[in-house]
């Protein structure tokens, strides 16, 4: 197979996040400010969030809606289940402070793996389900230059997330190169492995875990993308 362009997710692919759930950002946050709610309640508060945000139609507006506006809604609605008021300027602060909150750094063989595509001048690309300028500020935070990629999407650029086969379309549409030409790799199996496959890339899925599933086609570092691609 010849692979023209490696497009890859970002949490958990390229980028190592020092929390296992944001709820510990929160946590952080929270406590940085003085205020003091146990991790099992602000579990509770983002279950209750996410509810309401379904039933109000805030969850199918990520992505449609602008970044601030998005997060300032979802944030108000979590300081309310946790039954903490002065909610507007709160959840301002939140929003500002987050990636001071959250360490992330890349995976050790990130650089080398990307450096070696373009060696091999082979394009490379990033599709997040993050909002445009939180890539940028991510990326500005971890030390990746703009230039890194060829082609960067966000859940805002066409206002669609993985898995719908739209977001893969265009990326691949932008670098000129064909499905069949292009790999996908990810970590999430439905979002990314199986959204990637449908819209006719091939797909590996990243698992850095020791008990990998077996029965889809897995690597467990991104070197491994450079013997699969030819
Ligand atoms: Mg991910």
């Amino acid at each position: 197979m010849t692979i023209k362009a490696v497009l890859f997710d970002m949490g958990n692919t390229l980028v190592k996040y020092d929390v296992d759930i944001f709820e510990e950002v929160y946590d952080r946050i929270l406590t940085s400010l003085g205020i003091s709610r146990s991790i099992d309640e602000i579990k509770r508060a983002f279950e209750k969030t996410e509810e309401e945000a379904k039933k109000n139609g805030l969850l199918s507006s990520f992505g449609k809606i602008a970044c601030e506006e998005f997060w300032h809604c979802w944030d108000s609605l979590i300081l309310k289940h946790l039954n903490i008021t002065e909610k507007e300027e709160l959840a301002g602060t939140i929003q500002s402070k987050w990636f001071d909150f959250l360490e992330s750094t890349l995976y050790p063989e990130v650089r080398e793996v990307l450096s070696e595509l373009r060696n091999r001048q082979v394009k490379v690309g990033l599709i997040s389900t993050a909002y445009e300028e939180e890539i940028h500020l991510l990326m500005k935070k971890i030390g990746l230059e703009k230039t890194t990629f060829d082609v960067i999407v966000g859940v805002d650029t066409i206002k669609k997330a993985k898995p719908d086969p739209a977001v893969f379309k265009y990326a691949i549409n932008q670098l000129n190169v064909a499905p069949e030409e292009t790999m996908f790799v990810g970590d999430k199996i439905e979002a990314d492995y199986k959204g990637a496959k449908n819209a006719g890339l091939h797909a590996l899925l990243i698992n850095r875990s020791e008990n990998p599933p077996k029965e889809l086609t897995i690597i467990g570092n991104l070197t491994e993308i450079l013997t699969r691609i030819g």
